[in-house]
C-alpha cells in the first residue's frame, strides 16, 4: 500500500518536458510503422500480382515449381493482410482521426457476417447461431465495427474444433448493448487472457499461422472498442471454451 502510494506521488511529479518526449517518441513510433506498412503494401501487390500469373499460366514440366508458387503465393497474402491490419492499427491510434458517427443496424451487419463464418467454417461444420435484437441500434463507425464484430467472430471459428457451436448475441442489457460471442473452443488458460490483445501475442504461435491469423486482431478490437467508450471481458476455460463480450454505452 505504502509503495502504490508512493509510486504514485512519483508518476505526478514527472517534468513535464519529460511527459512530452514521451508523447513524441509515441507519435514517432506510430507513423513509423505507418510508414513502413505502407512503403512495403506497393511492392508486395506485385510480387503477389506475378505468382497469380505464374501459377495461372500452370509450369506443366515442373510440378514442384507450381508447389512452390502457390506457396510462395499464399505467403504474399498473409504478409498483406499484416499489413493492412497495421494500417488500420495505425489509423484507429492517431487520435486526429475523428469517428464518423452514424446510426449502425448491428444485427444486419451480423447475420451478414454469419454467413461468412459458415463459408469460413466450411468442412467443420460448425453450429452457428445468431440472436440479434432488430431494434437495438448503436451510433459509431461502420467500418470500425465490422472489424470488430468480424474479428472476434473469426477467431471463434478459427478456434473451435469441428462441430463445435458459437453463438453469437446482441442484445441491451439495462443501459448497454452488448455484443458477445460463445465458443465450445479450444480456451484461453488464465494467464493468457490479459495479454491477448497486445499487437502480435498469440497462445500458440504455430496454431495462429496455420489458421491465416495476422496476431493483430484483437488489438484492433481493443482500439475499436476504446473508440466507441466500449469495454471488452473475456471468459474462458481451456478445452470447454470462451464467451468475448463487448459493452456499448447506450448514451
Ligand atoms: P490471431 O490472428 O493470432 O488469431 P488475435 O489478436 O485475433 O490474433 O488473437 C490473439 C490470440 O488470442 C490468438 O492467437 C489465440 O491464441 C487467442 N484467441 C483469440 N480468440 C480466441 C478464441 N475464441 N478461442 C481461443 N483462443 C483465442
Amino acid at each position: 500500500m505504502m509503495n502504490r502510494k508512493k509510486n504514485q506521488a512519483a508518476l505526478t511529479k514527472i517534468p513535464k518536458e519529460i511527459t512530452e518526449h514521451i508523447i513524441q517518441l509515441e507519435r514517432v513510433r506510430r507513423d513509423f510503422v505507418a510508414n513502413v506498412s505502407h512503403e512495403l503494401r506497393t511492392p508486395l501487390t506485385v510480387i503477389r500480382g506475378y505468382l497469380e500469373t505464374l501459377i495461372k499460366k500452370g509450369d506443366k514440366e515442373s510440378e514442384s515449381h507450381q508447389k512452390i508458387f502457390s506457396q510462395m503465393y499464399q505467403h504474399s497474402i498473409r504478409m498483406e493482410n499484416i499489413i493492412n491490419d497495421l494500417l488500420l492499427l495505425s489509423r484507429l491510434e492517431s487520435e486526429d482521426q475523428p469517428i464518423e458517427s452514424v446510426d449502425i443496424s448491428v444485427d444486419e451487419i451480423l447475420r451478414t457476417l454469419c454467413v461468412d463464418a459458415q463459408r469460413i467454417s466450411a468442412e467443420k461444420k460448425h453450429i452457428i447461431t445468431l440472436q440479434a435484437d432488430p431494434d437495438l441500434q448503436i451510433n459509431g463507425s461502420e467500418e470500425e465495427l465490422k472489424s470488430l464484430f468480424s474479428n472476434i467472430i473469426i477467431n471463434a471459428v478459427k478456434y473451435t474444433p469441428a462441430k463445435g457451436s458459437i453463438t453469437i448475441k446482441w442484445y441491451r442489457d439495462n443501459d448497454a448493448a452488448v455484443f458477445s460471442v460463445t465458443d465450445t473452443g479450444i480456451g484461453i488458460a488464465k494467464e493468457h487472457i490479459p495479454r491477448v490483445t497486445e499487437r502480435f501475442y498469440r497462445v500458440d504461435r504455430a496454431r495462429s499461422r496455420d489458421s491465416g491469423g495476422t496476431g493483430l486482431g484483437l488489438a484492433i478490437v481493443k482500439h475499436v472498442l476504446m473508440r466507441h467508450q466500449g469495454v471488452l471481458s473475456i471468459e474462458s476455460k481451456p478445452g470447454e471454451g470462451s464467451t468475448f463480450t463487448c459493452r456499448f454505452p447506450l448514451a
